[in-house]
């Protein structure tokens, strides 16, 4: 079965170009030829991209399947051009060993795009004890985090950190000193104050990103930064990357987006942790990106019922959708308006993330490589609606934006599991 997709755009060496790709036997077969195929789809100039990769969502099962399911996140993950996804371990029962893990990887192999799954550091996920490391390793685990929560005990944190660099492993890290954190529920800052909620200070990330920045010096471990927020961190990372720190770190799509002066009342679609900053951390995000010293963009795609986020800010969950509007709602603000070339939101979004974890198996629209591409129109605008989510979850302070960049089509090994017409977007 081959299948071509004509009439599209993309990056070769560099240049935006009219593109065809050939595609057999679930590989890239060939750039620009004359095939013939089994199956012809005219792409009317849409831009043909590498399947984008996200090291960082929830999926929820098992433990939360009212929140999402392997099934409904993968779709979603589909929706936004995702072709590999990094899940995360806050589930329950926690994948903590090689038995639970591999049952965690056999229910994620029938989701819809390739999902890697994270493995926590700690058993239960509690920061006590150390899970068997080797254990996981052997069983499918390409990174450990215990992310939701910040490990508090700094031996725990030195001692996972060598089992890690030993077994060439990252460990990447929710950066929150607990106790810091108190019961802030969004950033501490005038809008909390106008607001009269409980804030969330800086310090209660760096502060711990400080700590274990000395901690992976000591150790040479891979230790990765998940959701980095605050222009003190970004600073922090800059140091020790520049004196040569093994440290990497992602920054979210709404952190970049969106800061606490988006806030404007009590409404929990804008409660993540770590939560929007000030406008000068979220200018911080983006210089921190363009000058490299964040690597990478990932979602933290954190799934909610309606009902649990209804709940206002003080008693509603952390976290927000971010799988179906990450690409559209960035290409938008940073690319359609010349912020940022289309070919480092492609590095961000696929490219840092697959060379950084080493991920094996992802195509990178390269000849041989597995057919994973998305399809995005660059052209036509549509407006983010919930109702076309695949996730079960729908919180997500973007409904209702326009946006350039939707989602076409998704390919993962050549299978078509996502089309827009098919799936009334
Ligand atoms: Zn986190």
């Amino acid at each position: 079965m081959s299948l071509l997709l004509k009439n599209g755009c993309g990056i070769v060496a560099g240049q935006l170009q009219a593109l065809n790709v050939l595609v057999e036997a679930g590989r890239i077969k060939q750039f620009n030829g004359d095939d013939t195929a089994d199956k012809v789809v005219d792409l009317q100039h849409a831009f043909i991209s590498p399947g984008l990769v996200d090291v960082h969502v929830h999926l929820r099962e098992p433990g939360f399947t009212n929140k999402e399911t392997v099934k409904t996140g993968s779709a979603a993950a589909a929706h936004g051009g995702f072709t590999t996804i990094g899940a995360m371990a806050n589930l329950n029962p926690t994948p903590d060993n090689g038995e639970l893990f591999m049952q965690q990887v056999k229910l994620n192999q029938t989701g819809t795009v390739k999902i890697k799954q994270y493995a926590p550091v700690t058993k239960h996920r509690q920061g006590q004890a150390v899970v068997n490391f080797e254990e996981l390793q052997a069983a499918g685990a390409f990174a450990f985090s215990d992310d939701g929560d910040g490990i508090t005990n700094a031996n725990v944190m030195l001692t996972a950190m060598k089992q890690l660099a030993a077994l060439k492993l990252p460990l990447c890290d929710h950066a929150q000193d607990m106790d810091l954190t108190q019961s802030g529920v969004i950033n501490a800052g005038a809008t909390a104050q106008k607001l009269g909620m409980p804030g969330v200070n800086n310090v209660s990330e760096t502060a711990q990103i400080a700590r274990n920045l000395v901690l992976a010096q000591a150790t040479g471990v891979h230790y990765h930064v998940c959701h980095v927020s605050t222009k003190e961190s970004i600073e922090l990372v800059r140091i020790a990357k520049a004196s040569g720190v093994n440290v990497t770190c992602e920054v979210t799509p709404h952190h970049l987006l969106l800061d606490d002066t988006n806030i404007v009342d009590d409404d929990a679609q804008y409660k993540m942790n770590p939560p929007l900053r000030s406008q000068a951390d979220r200018l911080a995000c983006v210089a921190g990106l363009m000058d490299g010293t964040i690597d990478m963009i990932a979602t933290d795609h954190a799934p909610h019922t309606d009902k649990e986020k209804g709940q206002g800010l003080l008693a509603s969950p952390n976290g927000i959708v971010g799988s179906e509007t990450a690409f559209a709602l960035l290409y938008t603000k940073f690319v359609s308006s010349g912020i940022w070339p289309l070919h480092k939101l492609i590095e961000w979004m696929s490219i840092a993330p697959t060379q950084i974890f080493k991920l094996t198996n992802v195509g990178q629209l390269k000849i041989g490589d597995p057919a994973d591409l998305a399809i995005f129109d660059l052209e036509h605008s549509t407006t983010i609606a919930a109702n076309q989510f695949l996730s079960k979850g729908h919180n997500s302070p973007f409904i209702g934006q326009s946006v350039y960049g939707g989602t076409v089509m998704t390919l993962v090994n050549g299978q078509i599991v996502y089309r827009r017409d098919s799936n009334h977007d």
